[in-house]
């Protein structure tokens, strides 16, 4: 292996490595496949979720939009319904976003070239080299959380492994080790050896079948790398979220079209003030709202973590007599039975959950909960 500046010979890398992938790769779906919408799909949905938790979604949502045409005319609302449960939504928004300009720009046919497919909404630098060297054979080293850690072992590199310079290098090198005549194969098994072997933790070098090539492993530092900027925790904020009901009927609200859970129904949540009781911010929020009436406490508590964000929810249920309400296309009632088919995010669905067991009949079940 080689440093900077002196050339070296890395055939040896990727043929260890292609014949332990042909003996070893995973059969999954979305590597019985060239189609480019279909590993466009697996890649939007590996960013952020684990292989395991993907699959059944991969496969209904193929189900649901077996072409990239399908989807391209599908609504948003059906879209992130396909896609509940995965979180982060703005995934499945700029994927359709995406397909949209595919048919409107290149007539349905997703182009080869990484630069072409970088300029789709959603499209990020790994997924377009994985469609390009996957799908069209193209030379473009896929560089996602897998092919860093295992990239920076094989070249010990003690750099911030995000850093545009750590990026270069790494890219630079894996682009040379890359054998031109199987460039989806070595991404694949690249992502492969740090899905199964050269983990993140207790990397299992005694198995790697490019162990006597690994600066790391011959230098003892395996286990130190990657390097990583140290990321903040969570930031805690306070919300109220209501549940407004009018018998077995409750009133939703679509979040706005940006931001956290961007276009998804909720039951009315908004942040409050620390230093006033959630009691009485819900209070002035039905006022705001136009919305009289009876507030059943004490509340539920909830916690919902998002990657910056932890939101502490303050859930109460709101009684209202039938007819009373708001009115505007942000809001809806809805049955309770309706709820499964809506897009809402996963704190929304675990309230969704709760009101389900709570209503009708019981609504006092809805008291009194503890997280
Ligand atoms: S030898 Fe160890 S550290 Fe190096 S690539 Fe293999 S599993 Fe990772």
């Amino acid at each position: 292996m080689r440093q900077p500046g002196n050339k070296t010979d890395f055939s040896p890398l990727a043929e260890a490595l292609l014949r332990w992938f042909g003996d070893n790769r995973r059969d999954l779906p979305w590597r019985q496949t060239k189609d480019p919408y279909c590993v466009w799909v697996s890649e939007a949905m590996l960013q952020q979720t684990r292989v395991e938790t993907a699959l059944p979604y991969y496969h209904r949502f193929l189900e649901r939009f077996p072409t990239l045409a399908d989807l391209a005319c599908s609504s948003e609302e059906e879209v992130l319904t396909a896609w509940q449960g995965l979180g982060y939504y703005s995934r499945a928004r700029h994927l359709r976003q995406g397909v949209r300009e595919v048919q409107q720009r290149f007539g349905g046919q997703l182009p080869a070239s990484y630069e072409e497919l970088r300029s789709l909404p959603g499209v990020g630098p790994h997924t377009a080299a994985a469609i390009a060297s996957i799908c069209f054979g193209r030379r473009r080293p896929a560089l996602d959380g897998n092919a860093l850690r295992v990239a920076s072992r094989w070249w010990d590199l003690h750099q911030e492994v995000e850093s545009p310079p750590a990026r270069r290098f790494l890219h630079q090198h894996l682009q040379e080790a890359m054998p031109a005549d199987r460039p989806g194969d070595f991404n694949q098994a690249v992502m492969e050896l740090g899905a199964t072997l050269c983990l993140p933790a207790n990397p299992r070098c005694d198995l790697c079948p490019v162990a006597s090539l690994c600066l790391a492993r011959l230098r003892g530092t395996a286990a130190e790398l990657p390097l990583r900027r140290v990321r903040l925790p969570p930031r805690p904020i306070e919300v109220v979220c209501a549940v407004i009901h009018r018998g077995d009927d409750c009133l939703l609200r679509k979040r706005s079209s940006k931001g956290l859970l961007a276009g998804m129904w909720e039951f009315p949540t908004e942040p409050v003030e620390t230093e006033t009781s959630p009691l009485q911010s819900l209070a002035v929020l039905l006022l705001s709202w136009g919305i009289t009436g009876e507030i059943s406490s004490p509340c539920k508590k909830l916690a919902a973590t998002f990657t910056h964000l932890q939101w502490r929810m303050s859930i109460f249920l709101v009684s209202l007599p039938i007819g009373a309400g708001p009115s505007g296309s942000v809001w809806r009632w809805a049955a309770l039975s309706e709820l499964q088919a809506l897009p809402m995010g996963r704190p929304h669905r675990r309230v969704a959950e709760l009101l389900e067991r709570a209503l009708p009949g019981h609504p006092e079940d809805f008291q009194g909960f503890s997280p």
